[in-house]
């Protein structure tokens, strides 16, 4: 246990593939509310260290408390997203031949099949929910169209609506500016830095503009493990991660 209030607790966290430790002793705390980005090199560990919280991969020593408690390594991976972890991979997954509305219904509708979410009535605060998350992802007039109609950046919001409508307390993002235009990255960071006041947020990514537009802590993975942890002025500075980063 940890004095201070932590939303995730990584302490000594390993994973090993055939004897090669992908995380190597890895800690790291994450504050309630807080957004956090990582940033590493190719193999670094980030993929791992999300597999690890999500329950896609077991450690072989360390723990992952959340919410200063919980143990997720002693859950599966369906139990982690119920406790209300959610994970947004790199492409986007909605449903293109739905309309917008129709993927937020369907996601907050969680496990039911297709056709039942449709025959079902929404309650007025499950609409109001909806266009609360319309607005803050920016989709309200785009609600009655095909998703498949939408840019790459909104198909990502969209998603990342259909996430935050499942309530999660913490999400995980993965490399979310990838592929996006300019303008829809700053947007991108916007919408983060407003997630963030009610939900934690974990993004990893490399685009470094992104990374300082979320104005967060940085933590530097290398090797499995930390190599730096600061504001982007301060990891960038710091000898290591130049090294690491130039390649020695
Ligand atoms: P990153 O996401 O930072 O690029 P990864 O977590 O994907 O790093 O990988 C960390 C290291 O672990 C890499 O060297 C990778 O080759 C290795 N690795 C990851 N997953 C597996 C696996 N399933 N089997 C064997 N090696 C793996």
């Amino acid at each position: 246990h940890l004095e201070q209030p932590s939303i995730l607790y990584l302490n000594g966290v390993s994973v090993s593939f055939d004897g090669f430790k992908a995380l190597n002793s890895l800690s790291l705390i994450l504050a309630p509310g807080e957004l956090r980005a990582i940033i590493g090199p190719n193999g670094a560990g980030k993929t791992t260290m999300m597999d690890v919280i999500t329950g896609k991969t077991r450690p072989d020593v360390g723990q992952v408390l959340f919410n200063n408690h919980i143990d997720l390594t002693q859950h599966d991976e369906a139990e982690i997203a119920n406790m209300g972890v959610g994970r947004k991979f790199q492409k986007p997954t909605v449903i293109e031949s739905l309309t917008v509305l129709e993927n937020l219904e369907l996601a907050l509708q969680g496990g039911r099949k297709v056709y039942e979410a449709f025959f079902h009535r929404l309650s007025k605060a499950q609409k109001t929910r909806i266009d609360e998350i319309l607005t803050l992802v920016d989709l309200s007039a785009r609600a009655g169209e095909l998703a498949g109609a939408l840019s790459h950046g909104q198909k990502q919001w969209l998603e990342i609506g259909m996430l935050l409508i499942q309530g999660p307390e913490l999400l995980l993002i993965d490399e979310p500016a990838a592929g996006m235009t300019d303008v829809e990255t700053e947007k991108t960071a916007e919408l983060f830095k407003a997630v963030s006041k009610q939900h934690s947020l974990v993004v990893v990514e490399h685009d470094m503009d992104f990374v300082r537009a979320l104005q967060c802590k940085v933590t530097v993975l290398h090797e499995g493990r930390v190599l730096a942890e600061g504001s982007l002025d301060q990891v960038q500075k710091n000898q290591q991660v130049i090294e690491v980063y130039l390649g020695r």
